[in-house]
């Protein structure tokens, strides 16, 4: 195998033997299988857009198919069997639509069988591995970080469709950019193209998200969410779905069970008509990879919602279900939004057995909130009470160096506001920062899935001081992890935002030739220390 998509891949150059994650060699195969399934099925779409043809059901479809190779997503090799095969079918539907094909009709993705049995697809996915379409190592280069960026895509696409949210332009571009992935006769040049329009196709992806989150559930308010828990049975919700954790406070309303967050799901309590259920009681635990301990210590069941899933341990195996995408082998999958298994596993656990206050944190700071007192915060720069901002966030995981992120926030002067947003945040959500006139300096602006509610506060606050996003003091503090982060980094540079520090590691699918793009092009620069970064941004 070998796997190179995310921050913690082994040696910092690719996972070879068993993902760091713990994805299965056979599992990667499949992966890298479906990516090429999905390949075939977009030459014949793209050419089909072209025509004026697009089908509803196959957008759908390949924003699934895709989210599902999406890094610490889905680690059961059965689930990718028919995803592969529904891919084939729906390829051929669509070029019987089509017709004749044009000049990429010979391409041999169009001619694909998949095999009958998953020792056949592996070794079919073997052949077809994602790092290994380019001969030329920087278009390679641009290759991956345009099909990990397509990956971030459809995961924001299929997030929002969950809502009824849906631009059929999200998938042509989709479309273009896994068909495009398999020609050799494209340039550096349209391939960073290619790239800064899968940041573009991205902004509108996460537009769409921020637009069936709000809809659905009225804006974000800022929200005092409890730490600590209160006696009864109870429910852990993580990952990243609204709609499930709407759909599981439904089914449990009046059944003495308390609902609480990990990771993500945290920002879920600052919307109006999910924190109206009296049962939806507060958040428990910290980011993703520390799943292991958090579910462990648990009295309750564990309702896993997309990524990021970690390999359970086995003294909480039983407790833990999967929805949506999400998949581990011997983990309950409830595909039905039936969440009747998850309730009655709830009721047989012991549940807390004692009231605990704890601190409580605050959340809610999204863009309808912070661009409500834009006037506030316009008069405290201008009158030199507010020196800067900082947009402290991204994924968090598992390898050492993260603990930068905690001392940058923990150094920042006491005139500086921190924006956050993402998994990152835990390494900072609980400490107390103060305010300034009134304005935290700490303010949650929520998920990743919420990045677009950033860009318009960034976009709203160049438009208050007449100036350009990169003329205004405000920096980015990156951290990345996964393929969501990948897209929204694409998003960020297609808006010509420079001067992103990012880390802990860069991308092992860069290449020097590239990164020395992206620094000439943008002023990318990997983090430093935070005394260092800090004194470079505000002299
Ligand atoms: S997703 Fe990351 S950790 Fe998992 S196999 Fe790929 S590079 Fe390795
Ligand atoms: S921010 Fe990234 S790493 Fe963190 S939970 Fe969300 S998708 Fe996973």
């Amino acid at each position: 195998m070998f796997c190179n998509q995310c921050e913690q891949t082994a040696k910092g150059t690719g996972c070879t033997q068993i993902g760091v994650c713990g994805k299965q060699p056979d599992v990667a195969a499949l992966q890298d299988l479906l990516i090429y399934a999905c390949q075939g099925l977009s030459v014949v779409a793209f050419e089909a857009a072209k025509k004026g043809i697009q089908d509803k059901d196959t957008d759908l479809f390949i924003y699934k198919a895709v989210f599902s190779t999406l890094t610490n997503v889905n680690f059961d090799a059965a689930r990718f069997v028919p995803l592969i095969n529904q891919a084939v079918e729906l390829r051929k539907c669509m070029t019987a639509r089509v017709g004749s094909l044009g000049v990429i009709s010979d391409c041999d993705c169009l001619k694909f069988t998949p095999a009958a049995d998953i020792a056949g697809l592996v070794a079919q996915g073997e052949a077809h591995a994602i790092n290994a379409v380019d001969p030329n190592a920087d278009i390679q280069s641009l290759k991956q970080t345009v099909l990990y960026g397509i990956k971030g895509v459809a995961a924001y696409a299929d997030h929002a469709a969950l809502l009824g949210q849906y631009d059929g332009s999200v998938a042509a571009y989709i479309y273009e950019g896994l068909a495009s992935a398999l020609r050799t006769d494209l340039d550096l040049g349209a391939w960073v193209d290619l790239a800064m329009r899968c940041g573009k196709a991205n902004l509108k992806a996460m537009e769409l998200l921020d637009a069936a989150n709000t809809s659905a559930y009225g804006h974000p308010v800022p929200t005092a969410v409890p730490l600590g828990h209160r006696k009864g049975k109870c429910i852990l919700v993580s990952g990243h779905d609204l709609k499930d954790l709407e759909t599981l406070l439904k089914q449990t309303e009046g059944k003495g069970i308390d609902i609480y967050t990990h990771g993500e799901m945290l920002p879920c309590h600052g919307y109006p008509k999910l924190k109206a259920y009296k049962h939806f009681f507060g958040h428990y635990g910290t980011a993703w990879q520390n799943q292991i301990k958090e579910f462990a210590a648990f009295p309750g069941a564990v309702l896993m919602t997309t990524n990021c899933i970690q390999k359970p341990a086995a003294s909480y195996l039983p407790n833990i279900f999967t929805t949506g995408l999400v998949g581990w082998p011997g983990a309950v999958h409830v595909g039905n939004e039936d969440f009747s298994a998850v309730i009655k596993r709830a009721l047989e656990l012991p549940g807390f057995t004692d009231d605990v206050e704890g601190v409580s944190v605050n959340v809610g700071f999204a863009r309808n909130t912070v661009m409500g007192v834009a006037g506030t915060v316009i008069d405290a720069v201008k009158a030199g009470k507010i020196r800067h901002f900082f947009l402290v966030g991204g994924c968090d995981g598992a390898k050492p160096g993260r603990n930068y992120y905690t001392e940058f926030v923990e150094k920042a002067p006491k005139d500086t506001i921190i924006l956050t947003l993402a998994c990152g945040k835990f390494r900072f959500f609980d400490k107390s920062l103060g305010d300034i006139g009134g304005i935290p300096r700490l303010l949650d602006v929520g998920q990743c899935n919420d990045a677009y509610s950033a860009i318009q506060i960034a976009l709203a606050l160049a438009g208050a001081f007449n100036c350009g996003v990169n003329e205004l003091p405000l920096s980015l503090i990156l951290s990345w992890y996964e393929q969501k982060a990948v897209a929204i980094l694409l998003t960020l540079l297609s808006l010509g935002i420079k001067n992103i520090r990012l880390g802990p590691s860069l991308p092992a699918f860069i290449t020097p030739n590239v990164l020395d793009f992206l620094v000439k092009t943008f002023d990318i620069k990997p983090i430093t220390t935070p005394d260092e970064d800090l004194k470079a941004i505000l002299g």
